[in-house]
């Protein structure tokens, strides 16, 4: 078949759209071709790198008509970091592009042409909305290297400073660096499987402002640790906690399975909105606070409780969701298969004094169909899925216990529509979506719908 480019062609090129990846997407003779470093709106010269099918991809050598979108990015590696795909898009149009792409899933995967989508909610200030740092440390030519991978890659790019997370998580780098250098510890070599620091993350309160640090090492002991813990305690007064994580594994996993602290408290506090929750080192806890109350407060209101409800919060995680709906509601069941999510759910639900919430540790799949043949029905079934969206049985059962509501959170617009479609197609009814930008500079977008039962 002849195909309009061959590898190593140079180009002329306008990008008219961006892929989920962040590449500019533009077309010759409709042939589809994913650009590098290419924003929409931008002209430009570019080479063809490789040639597929379907699809080419390409790298952008000169721009000669910047798009008017383009801005100077604020970081200086935004360019290599796989992090951040939108840094060099001004902030409405990273909206827009959003916006754009749940609609279109929406119509298209969907197939829904009524269904409401709104305006992606974005932030005042779209940088530093980060709680949580998790930086990579390696070694390369004997210098140790501390920061983000690479675009599709698992190389690091030495990063001083990353703009979306809060100005603690620089800091820390900083410091870790500074003493890794001056003591001689080194990184981890992923070849050897040798070296002792593998990652830092940071958790931090927004709102008490407590620290944690996780020091994640390939040996037991680390070396010189007191004077480690002295030079941060001393630079950061308000560090909480420091935890060592030891990770022993030649594996793409970040930590390991032990945890000892190594100064300060085990878990460090964080709120929602008014509730409290208890952060420790391996929990997952949404990582944009600001954008966290916007989305849970939509779900809240497509929820509309009375007081009445009993209410399903099914991937319910530490039980976030569960604790903000279960002041508004009679009962709430929630649904996780992390054992330790459940466990620190348990203990969020007593640090707030909230009895109504009974959490079920095990698969969606599993417990919700077991929970509804028991004859336990629900008014209102929130959903909170992983990427890969829900498991059908899930859905089948909330055909079959037909609860009035389905609240439908969501980070991937393309499994969100097919299961809207399902759904669709079995008696609900989507009206409306509110996509959320819970991370700014990222292509990725969060969504809530707001699903109603059809009365026959
Ligand atoms: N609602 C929570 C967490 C959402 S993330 C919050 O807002 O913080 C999705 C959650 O689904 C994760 O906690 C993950 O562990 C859980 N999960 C993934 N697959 C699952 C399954 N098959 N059954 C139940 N929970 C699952």
């Amino acid at each position: 078949m002849d195909l309009p480019v061959k590898k190593d062609d140079v180009v002329d090129i306008e990008i008219i759209d961006m892929s989920h990846e962040g590449l500019g997407v533009g077309k010759i003779d409709g042939f589809t071709i994913f650009i590098n470093d290419g924003i929409v709106g931008d002209k430009g010269k570019a080479k063809i790198t490789k040639v597929k099918k379907n699809f080419a991809e390409g790298k952008m050598l000169d721009i000669y008509e910047p798009s008017i979108h383009r801005i100077e990015s604020k970081c200086k590696i935004s360019h290599l970091c796989g992090g951040c795909q939108f840094q060099e898009l001004d902030y409405n149009k990273q909206l827009e592009i959003k916006t754009n792409k749940v609609i279109n899933d929406i119509r298209k995967i969907a197939k829904l042409e009524d269904t409401v989508v709104h305006p992606t909610i974005g932030m005042d200030s779209p940088f530093r909305y980060r709680n949580k740092g998790q930086v990579p440390v390696g070694i390369y030519n004997d210098k140790t290297m501390i920061g983000f991978y690479k675009k599709g890659s698992h190389e690091i790019v030495d990063t001083k400073s990353c703009i979306i997370q809060h100005e603690l998580n620089d800091k820390v780098i900083e410091i870790v660096k500074e003493f890794m250098e001056k003591y001689d510890v080194k990184g981890y070599d992923k070849r050897t499987n040798k070296g002792v620091i593998r990652h830092i993350l940071t958790k931090v309160s927004f709102r008490t402002n407590d620290l944690m640090i996780i020091i994640v090492t390939n040996t037991k002991k680390i070396p010189y640790k007191d004077e480690l813990i002295d030079t941060l305690t001393s630079k950061i007064p308000n560090i909480k906690s420091i935890v060592q994580n030891i990770n022993t594994k030649k594996t793409n996993l970040v930590m390991g399975e032990k945890n000892i602290t190594i100064y300060g408290e085990d878990k460090i506090i964080d709120y929602i909105g008014d509730l409290k929750f208890k952060i420790s080192p391996q929990s997952f806890f949404q990582v944009n606070p600001i954008q966290t109350e916007v989305l849970y407060n939509k779900a809240l209101e497509y929820a509309d409780l009375k007081g009445n409800e009993t209410v399903f919060d099914i991937y319910c995680g530490i039980g976030t969701i569960s604790l903000f709906l279960s002041k508004k509601a009679k009962k709430v069941y929630g649904i996780e298969v992390v054992e330790q999510a459940i466990k620190d759910a348990r203990e969020n639900a007593k640090l707030n004094n909230i009895e109504n919430v009974e959490l079920y540790d095990g698969t969606a799949e599993d417990i919700f169909p077991k929970l509804y043949d028991k004859g336990i029905k629900a008014d209102v079934v929130v959903l909170d899925p992983p990427r890969k969206g829900c498991d059908e049985l899930v859905l089948d059962t909330i055909v079959k216990m037909q609860p009035k509501k389905v609240v439908y959170v969501s980070c991937n617009p393309s499994t969100l529509a097919r299961d809207l479609k399902y759904l669709s197609e079995n008696g609900y009814k989507a009206l409306e979506v509110q996509p959320v930008d819970m991370f700014p500079g990222t292509s990725h977008v969060e969504c809530v719908v707001l699903m109603s039962r059809i009365d026959k």
